[in-house]
């Protein structure tokens, strides 16, 4: 115990431990803690849709109409009718032939990457994708070549050079949207590539789902190439408003993971009303009420970025709602973010294991439901917060 309470206090030393904050209201633009309110600027709740009121009327009618909990894992007992029409929602929404929910989306890339591959097979992984890919590649036990970030010509040299000695499947795997950096795959390309190297590629939309495409399909649907991506993943936990998490694919793939991937296979499923409020959010999502929160997203965003661009900080390329201003080191990433607090502005400090060490950033990430004046004033305030840090330093 008393090692344990040393590298906690280690942790603290370097500005480097992590602790929970309490939020006692609804994930909106303002949030309450401790009794006093904030201008939130770090949910994933992008469209602002967490506590719609057709999420929380489904949600409801499913749990008075099914009860809380579903039971047991899906080849148990727990695959109930909500389970299969989210699926075919899903399918339909993503035109794929079928599609399989997980529990969450950390579940569904451990799940879906050990479920597709083995020893025999390579995988060929961004160099800043999340998290949760990165352990599903362990898990799978495929040899993992990483590619530097966004990088087309270094990915196809390491297609070439495996080619040499090719054996077993190939997956290709990136974020849509980067988590921490909010710049965009370049999807084309890494098609163009799949389809050369005869690879399998896989996309994980948890930031572009609901928010890119014209009816919010995501990155592949802003690309146009929905037909090209052979696993499109996604959440329900951001954009969504909702919780849990999917894959869209051919129905083999599908067969596949049912039968093989453990996260799947050994955990309780999603309970009915959480299944009922993410077909809610697809039908909000997709119809016109999504695509007005789409462009409200939009507005805020360009707002936000150029006041910042002004300053000339560096925001490392981001072209999407997830917005990290640059900072360097932790200690004054995480001041900049306890004085930000302190003026009523709620956003996170990114420090490693998350991101690089030397690249920890401020992150902002907008939602369709603040107001211009809102975003005006966390602009503001971030400016001259981030300007008078760097005046100490
Ligand atoms: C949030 C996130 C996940 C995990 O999804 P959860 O449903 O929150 O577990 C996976 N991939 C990316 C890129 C994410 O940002």
């Amino acid at each position: 115990m008393k090692q344990l309470e040393e590298s906690l206090a280690e942790l603290k030393g370097q500005g480097m431990l992590r602790t929970l904050r309490e939020i006692e209201s609804a994930q909106g633009p303002r949030v309450r803690i401790a009794g006093q309110d904030y201008l939130l600027l770090c949910s994933n709740n992008y469209l602002g849709i967490a506590d719609h009121p057709d999420l929380i009327e489904a949600a409801c009618k499913a749990t008075r109409d099914f009860g809380v909990g579903s039971g047991a894992s899906r080849l148990i007992s727990g695959s109930m009718s909500v389970h299969h029409r989210l699926e075919e929602r899903i399918a339909d929404f993503k035109g794929t032939e079928a599609a399989l929910v997980y529990n969450s989306g950390y579940a569904a890339n451990n799940g879906i990457i050990q479920g597709l591959l083995c020893s025999e097979d390579t995988v060929f992984s961004d160099s800043l994708n999340h998290a949760s890919i990165i352990d599903g590649c362990r898990l799978s036990g495929a040899r993992v070549r990483i590619y530097p970030h966004n990088d087309l010509v270094a990915l196809e040299q390491l297609l070439a050079e495996e080619s040499q000695t090719r054996r077993g499947r190939w997956l290709i795997i990136t974020d849509g949207v980067f988590s921490m950096d909010g710049d965009v795959a370049p999807l084309p390309g890494l098609v163009a590539l799949k389809q050369k190297y005869d690879a399998w590629l896989m996309v994980d939309d948890a930031h572009g789902g609901g928010v890119l495409g014209a009816t919010g399909r995501g990155t592949a649907e802003h690309f146009g190439c929905l037909d090209h991506v052979d696993l499109q993943m996604g959440t329900f936990g951001k954009a969504f408003g909702s919780f849990g998490a999917y894959v869209a694919a051919r129905r083999t793939l599908i067969e596949v993971l049912i039968n093989r991937s453990r996260s799947f296979i050994f955990s309780t499923s999603l309970p009915p009303g959480v299944l009922a409020a993410s077909i809610a959010a697809i039908d909000l999502v997709s119809g016109e009420e999504g695509a007005r929160r789409r462009s409200q997203l939009e507005a805020n965003r360009q707002l936000f970025v150029k006041l910042l661009k002004v300053e000339g900080f560096d925001l490392c390329g981001s072209t999407s709602q997830i917005v990290p201003v640059m900072i360097g080191d932790p200690e004054p990433t995480m001041g900049a973010a306890a004085k930000l607090f302190e003026q009523g502005i709620f956003l996170s400090g990114i420090r490693p294991p998350t991101v690089a060490p030397g690249t920890c950033r401020l992150r902002a990430t907008l939602m369709a439901t603040h107001t211009l004046t809102q975003v005006r004033h966390a602009a503001q305030t971030l400016i001259a917060v981030v300007n008078e840090e760097f005046a100490c330093a």
